[in-house]
């Protein structure tokens, strides 16, 4: 995949083995299959959060898990213009290619490996869509969107970008070097991602090679999640199954265990999973659609906002696409 990758492993920076006499095991507490829906104009999308319940996933909102899709010529699709306030998108794209404009004027391409992060804040009007090539060519197209929620007072804050470049990823290794650890947003093992985030989070994709495992310290203030994008193996210390499409809920502790099955299917040479971890807001979180606030009434005033404009309009230019 053309996520960002590396031919040798053993040049990376390694993450030092746990001691087996101190390190906390977090114990995995639920495995969920994520279940399909339709997104934007009719793509399939596999969302194993909010099935969970929010307070598990909390700082988390929602994990939408695109393909992986080989499109037909003419099959590629993508999310019209919509808005969004209260909360920031992340769009990790692994294969193919999502192009995006919204109403401030800001827009661009995010492909093989890069990630946009989009802090909606007070509110923006955006599309996210396949770039012509892809629609008229088809192609693999791989990845996923996570919405990460902000506290009250950080609602209002003005709208902003960053795009992190496949370059740009942090890369390590495990203490064997049998896994190929992407680190795009917080703290792992004393390396510091590039993705700024308003709520400390550590976002994580790592390819385990197979029968290798992946252990990995993780604050114990943060919540514990991953999820399988593709591939089988196991998860906690009890070697719970898991595989394509389940997401893992970890209890308390300090550390993270993750093995690749000996064996994986022919489509995923490895096993392929994020790690997801935050400092839980515990605010009362009023969820509808595209806007994510503490209240009903907020609700309210975002869809007024919102239908009379107040939320951005879409420029000019793209009217009529
Ligand atoms: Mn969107």
């Amino acid at each position: 995949m053309p996520a960002v990758t590396t031919d040798n492993l053993l040049v990376l920076p390694r993450i030092p083995r746990l001691d087996p006499a101190l390190a906390r095991h977090r114990p995995v507490v639920q495995v969920v299959t994520a279940p399909k829906q339709l997104e934007g104009e009719g793509f399939q999308v596999r969302r194993p959060f909010p099935s969970v319940d929010l307070r598990t996933a909390d700082p988390f909102l929602l994990l939408d898990h695109l393909g992986a899709v080989e499109y037909a010529p003419g099959e590629a699709k993508g999310a019209p213009w919509h808005p969004h306030r209260g909360f920031e998108t992340v769009t990790y794209i692994m294969d193919g290619a999502f192009e995006h404009h919204d109403s401030t004027g800001g827009g661009g391409l995010i492909a093989d490996g890069a990630t946009q992060w989009m802090t909606a804040g007070a509110g923006i009007l955006h599309d996210e869509m396949p770039p012509e090539w892809l629609v008229h060519k088809g192609g693999l197209f791989h990845g996923v969107q996570l919405w990460v929620n902000l506290p009250q007072t950080l609602k209002w804050t003005p709208p902003r970008y960053q795009d992190i470049g496949a370059d740009k990823v942090v890369l390590v290794t495990s203490d064997d070097g049998g896994a190929l650890v992407r680190l795009i947003a917080g703290d792992l093992a004393g390396q510091a991602g590039p993705g700024v985030t308003w709520t400390p989070i550590t976002y994580v994709h790592a390819s385990i090679s197979p029968g290798a495992q992946l252990q990995v310290p993780w604050r114990p203030d943060f919540n514990a999640l991953v999820y399988a994008l593709s591939g089988v193996g196991s998860v906690g210390v009890e070697g719970r199954p898991l595989r394509e499409g389940q997401l893992a809920v970890f209890g308390s502790g300090d550390a993270l265990t993750i093995q690749a099955d000996r064996r994986q299917d022919g489509r995923s040479p490895s096993l392929e999973v994020l790690l997801l971890g935050g400092h839980p807001i515990r605010e009362p979180v009023a969820f509808y659609g595209p806007f994510v606030m503490n209240t009903h009434e907020e609700i309210v005033q975002a869809i007024q906002d919102f239908r009379t404009g107040r939320m951005g309009t879409i420029p000019a230019t793209y009217l009529g696409r």
